[in-house]
């Protein structure tokens, strides 16, 4: 059932000494696959940052300012609006997704068009109320021709996510794909790998990568699948139901314990 390995030896886009926003990197340990799709266990101990704001903000609207006057890199000049998180701050269960794309660019909302459509069509399959969940991104405004963000912008926008992580403070989150699971976890991981593993962040917070809902659109196989199975994973650690990121790693050290 269990089998150790290390998750940092997978490609992926970004490594993680690209994208540097330390601050959002949590302290991470322990996963678990949730209900037995995979059947693997992973240990890593790592100290890294604590998950909160260099910045507090008090206000959703504070942050929505800072999103929307923001010029602190260079998408500032093409972006036809910025895009602020949305959802109540008092969310238990925040989706982070990368970066806005045209429609998001055009209608100033995270997630909408196709990519919308199959979010909300997962959200209602496992139950979870799309109005009780934060949404939100790595990065504010709409890389041009809807390139994958650079590692600089990510950097300069990663200060948005911080404060808004702050501000929400969410039991559980979902990181759509691999460069928002890297930036939120602190190190590069294959998503057909980690999908629906549940991570330990500092805080008690359980971080779940998923795949991205664009990878659905664009076909990507089991990429549908896995976004339905692992928001019923998120669904299941607010609901008591499965074991939050921090009690799998309890259990993986009692175990490493016994077995030493
Ligand atoms: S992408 Fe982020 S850092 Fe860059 S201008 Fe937009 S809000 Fe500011």
């Amino acid at each position: 059932m269990s089998a150790e390995r290390s998750p940092g030896n997978g490609r992926a886009r970004y490594a993680a000494s690209d994208c540097r926003p330390q601050m959002l990197h949590g302290y991470v340990a322990g996963t678990s696959r949730n209900n037995g799709v995979a059947g693997e266990e992973v240990s890593v101990t790592e100290a890294m940052a604590p998950l909160e704001a260099s910045t507090p903000v008090r206000h959703v609207r504070e942050l929505e300012r800072r999103v929307t006057g923001c010029t602190s890199c260079d998408l500032h000049r093409t972006r036809n609006r910025a895009v602020p998180g949305e959802g109540p701050v008092g969310a238990r269960l925040v989706l982070v997704g990368v970066a806005p794309r045209r429609q998001e660019d055009l209608q100033g909302r995270p997630f909408s068009g196709a990519a919308r459509n199959v979010l909300d069509n997962a959200l209602l399959d496992v139950g979870l109320d799309v109005d009780e969940i934060r949404i939100t991104s790595l990065v504010r405004c709409r890389p041009p021709t809807d390139r994958t963000p650079t590692s600089v912008e990510v950097e300069t926008c990663s200060s948005h996510l911080e404060a808004e992580l702050g501000l929400v403070a969410p039991e559980v989150i979902v990181s759509f794909g691999a460069l928002a699971t890297a930036v939120l976890y602190g190190r590069s991981l294959p998503i057909e790998k980690v999908a629906g593993y549940r991570l330990s962040l500092r805080r008690d917070v359980t971080l779940i990568p998923t795949y991205h809902p664009v990878d659905a659109v664009r076909g990507v196989p089991q990429a549908a699948a896995a976004l339905r199975r692992d928001l019923g994973a998120a669904r299941a650690v607010l609901d008591g139901r499965l074991r939050t990121g921090a009690q799998v790693l309890q259990d993986l050290r009692a175990r490493a314990t016994v077995g030493t």
